[in-house]
């Protein structure tokens, strides 16, 4: 897989993609991420990238050439599945959407800052638009950190035990029951019994009653909505 990352400060983004299980990931190609700096595609002498909004009102905003610019050469350059752009009032972010994307050979990630980017990017380059959340970033770069971590550690072998990344909170429908390392007791306080059991049918009960127990207590609409798909 391919990420390709238009942006106006790269080293926000940089200790996600070189450090952790993404970094390794780069190392060991199961990824390539590409970091493009607006700043390079400045199409005036001074290398501003962004201008006033036309209306007036407070803020800056992306302008059209460096984006354009830097778009249109990487998609001369080969397919791109998505152009994703990030943004609050894009789809929010959920597991299913990070297994999806995680399928896909070739991405872009555009983020912008202050206001955003001039609408005609968003109407003639973006095919999707992510949103991470009902909040405000001044700058997408973390944004897309956040969306690039979640795919790669979905991606075959980049992590050690793949188990570990399909019983995540959200993969089945369920929030991940407690766990625990050893001691068996710390200041008194036990790890429960079945754990230590040894009978991995028992385990394997306990879990996904803890995972349902947890999931009703924090998030019954996960509940609510596996109970329609099952039903469908
Ligand atoms: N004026 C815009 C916000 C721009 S925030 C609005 O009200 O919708 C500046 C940049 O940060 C955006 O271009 C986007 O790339 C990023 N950003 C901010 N919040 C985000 C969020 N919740 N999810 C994804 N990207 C976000």
């Amino acid at each position: 897989m391919r990420i390709d990352v238009v942006c106006a400060v790269p080293a926000s983004i940089e200790s996600v993609v070189t450090t952790g299980i993404v970094g390794r990931a780069r190392q060991r190609n199961i990824v390539e991420i590409v970091l493009h700096n607006l700043h390079d595609y400045a199409d005036n002498r001074y290398g501003h990238i962004d201008d006033e909004p036309y209306g007036g009102g407070a803020g800056m905003v992306i302008r059209c050439e460096p984006i354009f610019a830097c778009i249109e050469r990487l998609l001369s350059e080969r397919h791109y599945d998505e152009v994703l752009y990030m943004s609050p009032d894009g789809e929010t972010l959920t597991q299913s959407i990070v297994n999806e994307l995680s399928l896909k050979a070739n991405l872009i990630i555009l983020v912008g800052r202050y206001k955003g980017v001039d609408q005609r990017v968003r109407d003639a380059l973006v095919t999707r638009e992510i949103s991470i959340g009902d909040y405000v970033l001044s700058s997408g770069e973390l944004a897309a950190a956040v969306l690039i971590d979640a795919i790669v550690r979905l991606l075959p072998a980049a992590i050690g035990d793949v188990e570990s990344a399909l019983d995540d909170s959200f993969q089945d429908g369920l929030l991940s029951p407690p766990v625990y390392t050893r001691p068996a007791v710390y200041q008194g306080l036990e790890v429960p019994a079945v754990l230590r059991s040894g009978d991995h049918e028992a385990i394997r009960q306990w879990r996904y009653e803890q995972a349902l127990r947890r999931t009703q207590e924090r998030r019954p609409d996960l509940l609510t909505n596996l109970t329609a798909k099952e039903s469908r």
